[in-house]
């Protein structure tokens, strides 16, 4: 079987995300660990790494689910502007603003509950939206960042997706995108692939009890554009110095790109 990108409609595929995504939401946090054996937590910290955020930061998280982006980006500006100041919260981080904007209400209830539990449920400096990355309810250059972790595979037009992080972006301004990706080493191939064929959706019908859903998401990946086509999409949007990094052999890569 192939799984090109025509195969499933437009509309079958909003339809599709967004019923994988409510059905999901509750359980979503513990299947990204169980699926990437708790790698994701470090490809999310390669991510804003390379964000090299700053406190007074505008930094737009999109499809953000349940903020596991956002509270590292948020924890890396506390821990950088705390060793400067010495005694509590500076001004520059009062004006820190981290968006994080999904499309599922559901993903974001989580997130808010996660903020809360955190003790950031008051912290003025994250900001839930609902939204689609194909219509930003943002300003034209208004953001210093823009991350997409797992969210881009999902979206139905990927360039709209594109040329709205650019729009919002500031001169200067910097786009990372973390994704599933495509694994060219032979050997660790076979062995991924009967990983994601056969695995994750039994992992899916046994702990979230549903099985078509992650099916869904192991199809999706396949669809996803190679890593350098998917480069060139990011530089047709727009961006200058495109580059990525594969992580795993190619389990996931961060692209980045810059509006200079
Ligand atoms: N970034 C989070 C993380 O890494 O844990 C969540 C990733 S989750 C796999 C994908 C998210 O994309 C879901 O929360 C889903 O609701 C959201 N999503 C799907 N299509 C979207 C769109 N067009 N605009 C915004 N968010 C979208």
């Amino acid at each position: 079987t192939s799984f090109g990108f025509k195969e499933v409609r437009e509309e079958e595929k909003s339809k599709l995300v967004g019923n994988v995504f409510s059905s999901v939401a509750s359980s979503y946090d513990l299947m990204n660990d169980i699926m990437s054996v708790g790698l994701h937590r470090l490809w999310k910290d390669r991510l804003v790494s390379k964000l090299h955020p700053f406190p007074g930061m505008k930094h737009l998280d999109v499809a953000g689910g349940t903020g596991d982006v956002a509270f590292r980006i948020l924890e890396d500006i506390n821990s950088v502007s705390r060793r400067a100041t010495q005694d509590g919260i500076s001004d520059a981080e009062e004006e820190t603003r981290l968006y994080v904007c999904d499309i599922n209400p559901n993903m974001l209830n989580v997130g808010r509950k996660r903020a809360a539990e955190r003790g950031l449920g008051e912290d003025r400096c994250l900001v839930w939206v609902e939204g689609d990355a194909e219509a930003l309810s943002f300003d034209d250059r208004s953001m210093d960042g823009y991350t997409i972790a797992f969210g881009i595979r999902n979206v139905t037009h990927i360039e709209k997706a594109l040329k709205e992080a650019y729009r919002v972006l500031k001169r200067g301004g910097r786009f990372l995108c973390l994704e599933l990706s495509h694994v060219e080493i032979p050997v660790f191939k076979q062995f991924y692939d009967s990983y994601s064929f056969s695995v994750i959706p039994a992992i899916g019908e046994l702990v979230a009890g549903d099985r078509d859903s992650y099916q869904y998401l192991v199809e999706s990946i396949r669809r996803f554009p190679k890593q350098e086509a998917f480069a060139r999409m990011i530089g047709d949007a727009g961006f200058q110095k495109v580059e990525y990094e594969n992580l795993v052999g190619g389990v996931v890569a961060i692209h980045s790109g810059l509006k200079l």
